[in-house]
């Protein structure tokens, strides 16, 4: 590949997005320093950077493309360490509310590992490129920045103990994939270049979760059970066979109806909220541990690209530039997509990477977040201005949902745009419209 630019990339943050944007940007500098305030485990571990670890993590049909784009045979990998693919409706269930999606092969393949799990085999796959370096238990302070340029210059590095002066890390650039915690509005604000423009909304989702033993007599033949809310139905499910014979179990609640954390009231709240498959391995398997909450209060799009003045030398990517609720499974899949965005800008050279990077990036968060919030919307408790057409527009997609319990081709076109590896337009194609129209009849 060719170089874009000699010298150092320092990327902070080595959870998921930051190691794709460490593979991203390998071929392209001479060397890369991933830095994270955690002791990164030595194998599939939670740690306390990424809590939302002990939750179900799907990859999105359009990441696992991403994922290969930039770590070729990391699939294969993830399946070596214990983690397994299946078709979307052969080998797992489907529902949207109480409907479910008719059985067949979709095409569509989805990728079962626990996340901790995902970021080991990853984290090994980008420690092992020779020019890439991860530092761990380093904490980013702030950045260095060269005012007459208008350039990031590198990092100030938290010293190990308050004593001691902090240290510099010098950088050609710094990209900031440190989550939604990210400092980077903070920095950018000490540096004069004002605050991007926002894009909000507010779900105050409650993510409740447990491990649980996995037999193969649990569900014979099936790994994954995925609900999808639905206005009648509001709490959002998945249940994923994990590596270790574990199910893991999540379910996402609106508003006040979070799921108990107790073990009984979680099993409880099951039968009432998820679909009964979810319900009955619940019910009989044994629990690993208790369950474990997550709130998450809104989706959040930082639009750098906006922003009339940007420093050179630092870019921000994954959660810190756009976080979704997590429903929906984007938030890896979007990471990689950036990360192969970033990528694709280099290779065109390293000036003006910022403006070409950010756009890049808003053209690929575009679809993404319109479903997550055009779905959020559909909800009565979620607050925010619904635009023209929308009640219309719900009711197509109830439409499409109904016709997708019996016809393949449709529950394949609403699960490719899901997978975002179709627009959402596709399901107004004629043939589409047609068949949408001729299931009504079975309503
Ligand atoms: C409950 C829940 C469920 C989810 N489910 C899914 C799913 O099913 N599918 C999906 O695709 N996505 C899901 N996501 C989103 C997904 O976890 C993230 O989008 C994805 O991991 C990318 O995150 P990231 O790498 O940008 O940030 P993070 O994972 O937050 O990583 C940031 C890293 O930066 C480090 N860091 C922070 N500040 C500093 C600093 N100053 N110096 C050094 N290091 C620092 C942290 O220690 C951390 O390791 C879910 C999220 C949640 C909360």
């Amino acid at each position: 590949m060719r170089v874009a630019a000699p010298g150092t990339v320092v990327v902070i943050g080595a959870g998921i997005g930051g190691l794709l944007a460490a593979a991203a940007v390998a071929g392209c500098y001479q060397k890369v320093i991933v830095l994270d305030r955690d002791r990164l485990p030595d194998g599939p571990a939670l740690r306390k950077g990424a809590p939302q670890g002990a939750h179900v993590h799907g990859v999105l049909a359009s990441g696992q493309t991403a994922l290969e784009a930039l770590l070729p045979g990391v699939i294969d990998d993830v399946m070596a360490a214990g983690g397994d693919v299946g078709d979307m409706l052969a080998d797992g269930l489907f529902y949207v509310g109480r409907q479910r999606l008719v059985a067949g092969q979709s095409g569509l393949q989805g990728l079962v590992a626990s996340r901790p799990l995902l970021e080991w085999v990853i984290r090994r796959r980008v420690a092992a490129l020779p020019n890439v370096e991860i530092r761990c238990g380093v904490e980013v302070q702030s950045l260095v920045h060269d005012a007459a340029r208008q350039r990031v210059t590198g990092v100030l590095l938290a010293p190990p103990d308050a004593t001691q002066p902090p240290s510099l890390l010098a950088a050609d650039l710094v990209v900031d994939v440190a989550g939604r915690g990210s400092r980077c509005l903070q920095w950018l604000q000490q540096l004069g270049y004002g605050a991007p423009p926002l894009s909000r909304q507010p779900v105050d989702v409650t993510y409740t979760s447990c491990y649980f033993e996995r037999k193969d007599t649990d569900l014979p033949g099936l790994r994954a059970v995925l609900c999808a809310h639905s206005a009648d139905f509001p709490t959002a499910s998945g249940m994923l066979e994990q590596e270790g014979e574990r199910w893991v179990i999540s379910c996402g609640a609106f508003a006040n109806a979070a799921a108990p954390t107790d073990l009984e009231g979680f099993r409880a709240y099951l039968h009432r909220h998820a679909p009964p498959e979810t319900a009955h391995v619940a019910a009989i398997a044994t629990p690993l541990g208790t369950p474990v909450q997550f709130r998450y209060p809104a989706s959040e799009h930082r639009h750098f690209e906006r922003m009339p003045c940007f420093p050179a030398g630092y870019l921000v990517m994954g959660d810190a530039l756009c976080s979704f609720n997590p429903v929906y499974g984007q938030g890896m899949t979007v990471a990689a997509c950036e990360a192969v965005a970033l990528r694709q800008c280099l290779q065109q050279g390293a000036d003006h990477l910022a403006p070409r990077f950010f756009k890049a990036c808003a053209r690929l968060i575009a679809a993404p977040w319109e479903i997550t919030v055009g779905s959020d919307l559909a909800l009565p408790m979620v607050v925010g201005k619904r635009p023209f057409g929308f009640a219309l527009m719900n009711r197509f997609m109830d439409r499409v949902v109904h016709a997708a319990q019996t016809d393949l081709r449709v529950a394949k076109a609403l699960l490719a745009v899901i997978h975002l590896t179709a627009p959402s337009w596709s399901l107004l194609y004629p043939v589409m419209l047609w068949r949408v129209w001729r299931g009504g009849f079975a309503r």
